[in-house]
């Protein structure tokens, strides 16, 4: 009998989910469209819908009159069904903001953090913006749905712990346990391109689609696999680590942050950026680039040498293209696998994207079968270098579309 029960509730927070998923995906909608597309009874569809309602996730969003026929009510999510906080740890810099139910943001900070520092030192600062975040938008009966946190590495998912992440060096941190106990909120913890992914197919430029990859580019390269309208994990969760895919595999090749060499992202990270263009100045080229240095009292970073492309500079244009290029290859080889009908590009390295994105699309076309590439559009991620920033609220936003009575009844 119990068995029963749980089945029964199981089967309704299913169907209230899917119910939700469309009116999230295809909104405007109504009643009558949403029992087309799921195949359910026009009464259990209303019967779901007055539960989203009553739970403040949909809203009425007045009527919709084609002419024939009593106009109908349409549907569309609440934005205002709570407040979701972000956090993206970058391996150089900490992001937090505080969005609507719908991604829009309301408050928004970001650090720069030492990677050499220690750890409890980086998680202590982002303690104290996502305190400070919270303050700031604690309204009378202000909401929150939960805490959103994309991290490079791998990550349980289950747990909450991020495993490992070569770029930061650090293994085994129980995120949700640190941040659930100082905030109280629902903690989710995800991969910094599994975010992202999540981000493009909720928010951004893949709502329709269901066969994409996200690349994150900064100073690793990760990917978010989508495949089959699912993000794909594994076995155990650790998919889409493309950076560290060998490209060149000579004992003379740079060591990568994982330990190996010849790996796809020191040839397209940020890093190898800096390093091209470095090699270009210790060799006296000309570019304004070193009194652009000098202005700014900056070391060399991406926003500068953007700057400098931006001004026409031959040396940073260059540069950019080799990387891009380089990233063309590990597009190519992905292409052939997954036949993926969008490419997206995003993280910091994506402000360059109108100087990587003809590189890579050259060279894609060049290194992928070409009934394949002519079915891929690479594109710029919306969110830029917020890409995953934006996909830490994603996961908490799908962790209520997947689950809308978890999210609520606690
Ligand atoms: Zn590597």
């Amino acid at each position: 009998m119990s068995n029963y029960i749980t089945d029964q509730a199981y089967i309704r927070e299913n169907n209230l989910s899917s119910v939700l998923r469309l009116i999230h995906s295809q909104a405007p909608i109504s009643r009558a469209q949403l029992a087309v597309i799921t195949g359910l009874n026009k009464s259990t569809i209303s019967s779901l819908v007055d539960d989203l309602i009553a739970r403040k996730l949909v809203n009425e969003a007045g009527s919709n009159s084609n002419g024939a026929g009593r106009p109908a009510i349409m549907l569309e999510i609440n934005s205002q069904a709570g407040l979701i906080v972000g956090v993206e740890l970058g391996v150089d810099f900490v992001s937090v903001a505080v969005t609507d139910f719908l991604g829009n943001i309301v408050w928004r900070r970001r650090e720069d953090a030492n990677p050499n520092e220690d750890q409890q030192k980086m998680i202590d600062q982002t303690l104290r913006i996502v305190k400070d975040a919270m303050g700031s938008v604690k309204k009378k009966n202000a909401h929150f749905l939960g805490m959103g946190l994309a991290t490079p590495g791998t990550v349980n998912l289950k747990e909450g712990i991020l495993i490992f992440a070569p770029n930061l060096h650090w293994r085994n941190v129980p995120f949700r346990k640190i941040f659930s106990e100082q905030t109280r909120l629902k903690v989710f913890v995800e991969n910094d391109a599994n975010a992202a992914a999540t981000a493009e197919h909720l928010f951004g430029t893949a709502r329709q689609c269901q066969d994409f990859l996200f690349v994150f580019a900064g100073v690793g390269i990760g990917g978010g696999l989508f495949l089959n309208g699912k993000l794909y994990r594994g076995k155990n969760g650790y998919a889409g680590e493309i950076g560290h895919s060998p490209i060149m595999a000579e004992p003379s090749q740079t060591v990568c942050h994982c330990g190996n060499r010849g790996c796809w992202e020191t040839y397209a990270n940020q890093y190898s950026i800096i390093q091209r263009v470095q090699a270009r100045l210790e060799v006296k080229r000309t570019s304004i680039i070193p009194k652009l240095m000098a202005e700014h009292n900056s070391s060399l970073t991406i926003p500068l040498i953007k700057q400098a492309a931006d001004a026409g500079d031959r040396e940073a244009i260059d540069s950019f293209a080799e990387a891009g290029h380089a990233m063309g290859q590990g597009f190519a080889g992905l292409t052939n696998i997954f036949n993926p009908e969008k490419i997206i590009l995003g993280g910091p390295l994506s402000i360059a994207g109108e100087y990587l994105l003809p590189a890579i699309k050259e060279t894609m076309a060049r290194h992928s079968l070409t009934e394949i590439d002519q079915q891929a559009e690479v594109l710029l991620s919306p969110f830029g270098p917020d890409a995953s920033l934006i996909g830490a609220i994603a996961i908490v936003a799908d962790g209520i579309l997947s689950q809308p009575l978890g999210g609520k009844e606690k």
